[in-house]
């Protein structure tokens, strides 16, 4: 296969930890725009394939490429200039500030928290906000204090910081995770409507939220590749069934 035709080119990746091989000569190949959700047991390999994609953990061996660069050896930030975005479970956004202060902070132009208080917001910085409030659904919210709002909603601004950056890969783990049945239905839409600008990697346990997201799940085992598809298919995989119930 040849990278130009994915987003995201994946190749023999493989990295150990005193000699245990998490990731074992891994291939992964996401489409633009696509929506991949990977699933496997715990200790499968999923937290640390999005680490080697973003830059957190270094591969022992293999090749990264994102629209035909080579990411492999760049460091995490260089990533993140490259459009590779990575959300973790935990939220990480300034509780005492407004949603809008959230989002402007958050734009790429290396302004401070601290200098976005006393500064005025530039007309684009201002049209981005705008632009990425009504993606993650709190265009109605930009006066709210980050704080006062829901478990989900704190989910999705931190998204929508993450937005700002205009990330073209964006790895999101868990998202719906402590969410409430109608924040993961609106976390479902917001997912689709994110995916359709750019590729959507999650990590997910929850199996009907996959089955309403996937564009195509990928079942990691030990560090590599169990099974590949739409879900109907890997959900009748009998190495997936075997791996699942245990057997
Ligand atoms: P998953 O996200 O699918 O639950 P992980 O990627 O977290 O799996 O872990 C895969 C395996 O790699 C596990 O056995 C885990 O203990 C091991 N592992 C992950 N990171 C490290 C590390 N920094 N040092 C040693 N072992 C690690």
């Amino acid at each position: 296969m040849a990278a130009t035709e994915f987003a995201l080119y994946i190749e023999d990746l493989s990295v150990s930890f005193d000699g245990f091989k998490a990731i074992d000569s891994l291939n992964l190949y996401i489409d633009k725009n696509e929506l991949r959700v990977i699933i496997g047991p715990n200790g499968a390999g999923k937290t640390t394939l999005l680490d080697l994609i973003c830059g957190r953990t270094r591969a022992t061996q293999g090749s990264i490429k994102f629209k035909d660069e080579e990411l492999t050896r760049l460091p995490e930030y260089a990533r993140v200039r490259r459009g590779i975005g990575r959300k973790f479970q935990t939220p990480s956004i300034y509780e005492n500030l407004s949603v809008f202060k959230n989002l402007e902070v958050s734009f790429p132009a290396g302004r401070s928290v601290l200098g976005s208080l006393f500064f005025k917001c530039t007309d684009e910085v201002l049209a981005r906000v705008q632009v990425v409030a009504e993606e993650i659904g709190l265009a109605d919210k930009l006066d709210t204090e980050a704080g006062l709002l829901s478990h989900g909603q704190k989910q999705w601004l931190e998204i929508g910081m993450l937005l700002m950056q205009e990330p073209e890969l964006l790895m999101l783990d868990e998202p719906i995770a402590g969410m409430s049945a109608r924040e993961r239905e609106l976390t479902a839409e917001l997912l689709k409507r994110i995916c359709k600008n750019r590729s959507v990697i999650v990590i997910e346990h929850d199996m009907a939220f996959v089955a309403q997201i996937a564009h195509k799940v990928t079942v990691m085992h030990q560090g590599k590749i169990l099974a590949e598809g739409s879900m109907d298919k890997v959900q009748n995989d009998p190495k997936v069934i075997d791996v699942y119930l245990g057997h």
